[in-house]
């Protein structure tokens, strides 16, 4: 019997999504085994033309990594989408925007004379940009579009399934394989996580007080955080409250707060908003005191990047999407 097809592809993404896919270590030997691999640009030499030669639906499942910020990507997945049964956003990139997704607090024009022009290190006299398209001794070179706004996969194709993190873990790729094996998956648009938060499972709940109170917010470089308790009672921002479990509390365990890559459960609309509301009922000051407005601002103040804080992964997701440019 024919093996089923998949593909692998990445968009804007690090590449910490394809190391995810090694580290399924000597499980990977049971996939190869199981599958036809037929597009994989990090590890084999499979072309564009080879997917468009293909039936629609020919192949069975592509995991697709990263967001959607040019134009060869948008074609790119476009096409594995007309191809595909089932497509997966792989990773919080492609199921979030991720860290890429940052980027729409500029738009082209703004990171283009940054990164071209304006940046201390810059060399470049003569003010060359990279151009669509460029004539070189006759022969015309061209680039994909850099779009304005960084995109998730589901804002330009239908996805089926998410599998979130950054990156997803070994044990939730092999488990999220061997459903679509078995053709045991969940309903259309799940995250193929489990449905609790992060701090539902995290081993520092526990020793939580009852009553949490958040007199000074610090970054996590000011203090060492003692490894028992939650990083809240410790001033530190951790978006456990606002995120998914299902990572195995990978940062936590690192002794580091959770940045949010899981993205939140269902019932939640906005991750970042959801982390405000609760870090607002727990800021306060000793003994319940009333705070004056100029206290308040102060503690906010305190919060030194409020978009990397509480959109780190989210930011094309979430209602807010990007900043609106002025320019
Ligand atoms: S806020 Fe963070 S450290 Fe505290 S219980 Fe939740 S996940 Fe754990
Ligand atoms: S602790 Fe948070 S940021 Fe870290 S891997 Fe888990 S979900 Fe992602």
């Amino acid at each position: 019997m024919a093996k089923p097809k998949v593909a692998f592809y990445w968009c804007a993404s690090c590449g910490g999504c394809e190391e995810a896919v090694i580290d399924l270590a000597e499980d990977i030997l049971t996939v190869v085994d199981a599958v036809d691999i037929v597009l994989w640009p990090v590890a084999l030499d499979f072309k564009r033309k080879d997917i468009e030669a293909m039936k629609d639906g020919e192949i069975a499942v592509s995991f697709i990594n990263g967001a959607v910020r040019t134009e060869e990507q948008e074609e790119m997945v476009k096409l594995l989408r007309k191809k595909s049964g089932l497509v997966i956003a792989f990773g919080s990139c492609a199921h979030l925007g991720g860290i890429p997704g940052l980027a729409n607090l500029w738009n082209r024009e703004t990171i283009f004379d940054y990164v071209y022009k304006t940046r201390p290190s810059n060399n470049n006299p003569e003010g060359v940009y990279p151009q669509i398209k460029t004539k070189i001794n006759g022969c015309e070179l061209t680039l994909p579009k850099f779009f304005d706004t960084v995109n998730t996969l589901d804002q330009v194709i239908d996805v089926d399934y998410y599998l979130p993190g950054c990156a997803p873990p070994p044990d939730l790729i092999m488990e999220a394989i061997k459903a679509i094996l078995e053709g045991n998956l969940p309903d259309k648009g799940a995250v193929l996580a489990p449905e609790k938060s992060l701090c539902d499972t995290c081993p520092r709940a526990e020793n939580k007080p009852e009553k949490l109170t958040m007199k000074e917010i610090k970054r996590v470089h000011e203090i060492i955080p003692d490894p028992e308790k939650c990083f809240l009672e410790e001033g530190i921002i951790c978006l456990g409250p606002a995120t998914r479990s299902g990572c195995g509390e990978r940062c936590i365990n690192a002794n580091m707060p959770c940045k949010g890559c899981f993205g939140s459960t269902k019932e939640v609309t906005d991750q970042g908003a959801k982390m405000l509301s609760a870090l607002a009922s727990i800021l306060g000051l000793e003994n319940e005191e009333k705070m004056t407005e100029e206290e308040a601002k102060k503690l906010v103040d305190q919060v030194k990047d409020p978009v990397g804080t509480f959109y780190m992964y989210g930011l094309p997701a979430s209602i807010l999407k990007r900043k609106q440019m002025t320019t």
